[in-house]
């Protein structure tokens, strides 16, 4: 057992330990925000542990994508797997030897015992507590015998043993929670700490690398509360002092049941990224679960805030032990005022993944493509709720005029008089004077106040249609779709020939 330097009582040492069972769960976001939070305020440290003990759920990518989605919120660590630190390693796989010496010494002392029990012996005997109502949890077979004595009875497997906390009648079964007080648990069975292949259980590891790791705050979630006294008799036992505890509220649906990733796409971290939120909009929404908005010194409640105002004002009595209600609502209405703040530049950036993935634009594209995209980019900044939505309001920009689709809504609108309109705007554009075209068309007298004069003044005037059946068409025209960004705007991105190339285009289609 190695002795660390027990950290000042002045700077908090905290953690998030996932588990890499498959695609991180949102709840790994949630803990590391509250964790990092408590640790940013108080000058102290936060790392990420891996604990990748349970061999049978482990998933090879699961590890990368932690680290993936945390850096992608801007949830970083201080130490961790990927960059090292001065208790590496923190992936608990390559720990084994460090939990070997704190079993042999349970052993030792009376408070843990091999076990040999088969896993058909064990599963008999629960089926016959629940059948005659005792509780569950393991009858003690093995406990005080030799490998041996065990063998002559029934149910001993060959393989390695076990090796069983031996659970005292008076077990300390309340602790103390920084969210909640004094909390009681239910009394444990003989809990399992190291497995028959060698691998520490994770209540074990959790104990043992807490320790050696000097974190001085567990905070993790509530499903973890039942398991906290197993945890505390263990620092008890090895003579350990145990970190303070704040387990938080389970994220829940509007129908009370829990997030979980067989049910919800939005327990996955990556559905986030995928679905074109921003992370600094998760990031918020997250630190509003279970938690009240920033107080202005007025009184008035803000809802929208930094991770810096977050961590600077944070407080563990403020966290309501309740589990709050996971409302996508309120992350898509933060994400559409966090898309609107972004400055231009950031925008049209955020857009280029999601327009690749949507074959809208390559890779690499090219600086006139880039220039165009932005200012498509300015008109759609106000439009759209999630990145994703981007793609179908850009790609009009970026097909050529003659293979431009139009959706079938679009079309089905058209009225009667959509040919006359169409004629009516080839003509009036086509007298606009394009000269001195700037590389958006910006210095060009084919921009959007020009454009709209003349519509105006030749098919809302001059042919009586209402503004409001006046532009459909022509939107139709220029974008395929029903919807799409500001028309007259559009039109001078598109430019005067391709504007009008496509105006001819779904006139020649009538
Ligand atoms: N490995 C546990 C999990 O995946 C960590 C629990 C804890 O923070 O103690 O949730």
């Amino acid at each position: 057992m190695t002795e660390h330097p027990t950290p000042a009582a002045s700077s908090p040492r905290l953690r998030v330990a996932p588990s890499p069972t498959g695609d991180p769960h949102v709840g790994t976001a949630y803990m590391s925000l509250f964790n990092l939070a408590f640790a940013r305020q108080q000058g102290g440290r936060f790392l990420l542990r891996i604990e990748d003990t349970d061999r049978a759920r482990f998933r090879e990518d699961s590890e990368q994508q932690v680290f993936d989605t945390l850096h992608w919120l801007g949830l970083t660590w201080d130490e961790g797997p990927d960059i090292g630190g001065p208790y590496a390693p923190y992936k608990q796989s390559e720990r084994l030897d460090t939990y070997r010496p704190y079993v042999e010494r349970l052993l030792e002392d009376g408070k843990a015992y091999y076990c040999w029990c088969s896993g058909e012996r064990l599963a008999q005997m629960r089926e016959m507590q629940q059948k005659t109502k005792q509780p569950t949890g393991y009858d003690r077979l093995c406990h005080g015998k030799t490998r041996e004595e065990r063998a002559a009875l029934p149910g001993f497997t060959d393989k390695d043993p076990v090796v069983r906390m031996l659970i005292p009648d008076d077990a300390p079964l309340t602790f103390d929670d920084l969210i909640r007080g004094t909390v009681a648990a239910p009394r444990p069975d003989d809990q399992v700490i190291l497995k028959a292949d060698g691998f520490p259980t994770y209540h074990l590891a959790v104990v043992v690398d807490d320790h050696e790791m000097g974190i001085t705050h567990v905070v993790r979630g509530e499903e973890w509360i039942s398991s906290t006294p197993k945890h505390v008799l263990l620092y008890q036992w090895l003579g350990l002092e145990p970190p303070k505890f704040a387990h938080m509220p389970l994220l829940r649906n509007a129908d009370k049941s829990k997030i979980s990733k067989r049910k919800n796409p939005a327990a996955r971290l990556t559905w986030f990224k995928e679905e074109g939120y921003l992370p600094e909009a998760l990031v918020n929404f997250l630190a509003l679960l279970a938690y009240p908005p920033v107080l202005e010194v007025d009184g008035t409640e803000r809802e929208v805030f930094t991770f810096r105002e977050f961590s600077d004002g944070f407080d563990w009595k403020k966290v309501n032990p309740v589990g709050p209600i996971f409302d996508l609502k309120k992350l898509d209405w933060l994400n559409g005022v966090y898309i609107r703040e972004l400055d231009l530049g950031d925008f049209t950036s955020r857009l280029l993944p999601f327009l690749e993935r949507d074959e809208v634009l390559s890779g690499n594209p090219s600086l006139g493509e880039l220039g165009r995209l932005k200012a498509v980019a300015e008109l759609i900044q106000t439009r759209i709720a999630h990145l994703t939505e981007a793609s179908a309001l850009v790609r009009p920009f970026f097909v050529a005029d003659d293979a431009l689709e139009i959706a079938e809504d679009a079309r089905g609108q058209l009225k009667e008089d959509a040919g006359q309109v169409l004629d009516a705007a080839i003509a009036a554009l086509g007298d606009i004077d394009d000269a001195g075209t700037g590389p958006l068309g910006s210095d060009s007298g084919f921009n959007a106040a020009a454009i709209e004069a003349s519509l105006r003044e030749s098919i809302v005037e001059g042919l009586g249609i209402k503004p409001k059946f006046a532009f459909g068409p022509l939107r139709t025209a220029v974008s395929g779709q029903r919807i799409s960004p500001p028309l007259f705007e559009s039109m001078e991105i598109l430019g005067k020939t391709s504007t009008l190339a496509r105006l001819q285009g779904l006139r020649d289609s009538l």
